[in-house]
């Protein structure tokens, strides 16, 4: 299986002002570990993140590298590892559908993967994510981590219904798993 996943909010602490750098770039307490159980399950993962900081000119393509590079030291040392990483550096005011709440990233990440969309979960933490997943096919799965506990408090689920509601991405991955309790 193919999971996708968000970046901010999901694996890693979101900021209101984005991830500029790598020192502000923190793991959220278990997502390394979620994805390494994804990958010793053999499934298949893939990132899927909206990053307009870069189409405003807040930081760089080689700044994103270097915030890239301490996520996957950080997973590396969980022995977890990412299959294929798509970001979005569209600006808000000149989006293309690969800006969530395209479904431009995810269609790419199933065409490249060879996936099916009713198959290949959705894990995010806005509604924009979901937004994506629901024109793409592709389940969908919220976490109350980074925006999740704010979106599903918002009612703005009921419009992407159905939506499966986890604390956090270790939770997320285990029922994917089909951990019993
Ligand atoms: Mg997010």
């Amino acid at each position: 299986m193919l999971v996708l996943l968000d970046r901010d909010g999901v694996i890693n602490h979101d900021r209101p002002d984005s991830i500029k750098n790598p020192d502000e770039f923190v793991m959220i307490d278990g997502s390394a570990k979620a994805i390494a159980r994804l990958n010793a399950a053999r499934h298949q993962v893939a990132i899927i993140t909206n990053q307009s900081i870069i189409g405003r000119g807040t930081i760089d393509r080689a700044m994103l590298d270097r915030i890239h590079e301490k996520m996957t030291a950080a997973l590396s040392r969980e022995k977890a590892s990412i299959d294929r990483l798509y970001f979005c550096p569209d600006a808000p005011w000149e989006a293309t559908d690969r800006r969530k709440p395209g479904p431009g990233m995810l269609r790419e990440a199933l065409s490249d993967f060879s996936a099916s969309a009713s198959q290949t979960p959705f894990i995010g933490d806005n509604i924009t994510d979901m937004q994506a997943a629901l024109k793409a096919g592709c389940p969908r799965i919220l976490v109350r981590t980074g925006k999740g506990a704010d979106i599903q408090a918002s009612g703005k689920l009921a419009d992407v219904l159905p939506v499966k509601i986890h604390e956090n991405l270790s939770d997320a991955v285990a029922d994917l798993l089909g951990d019993v309790g």
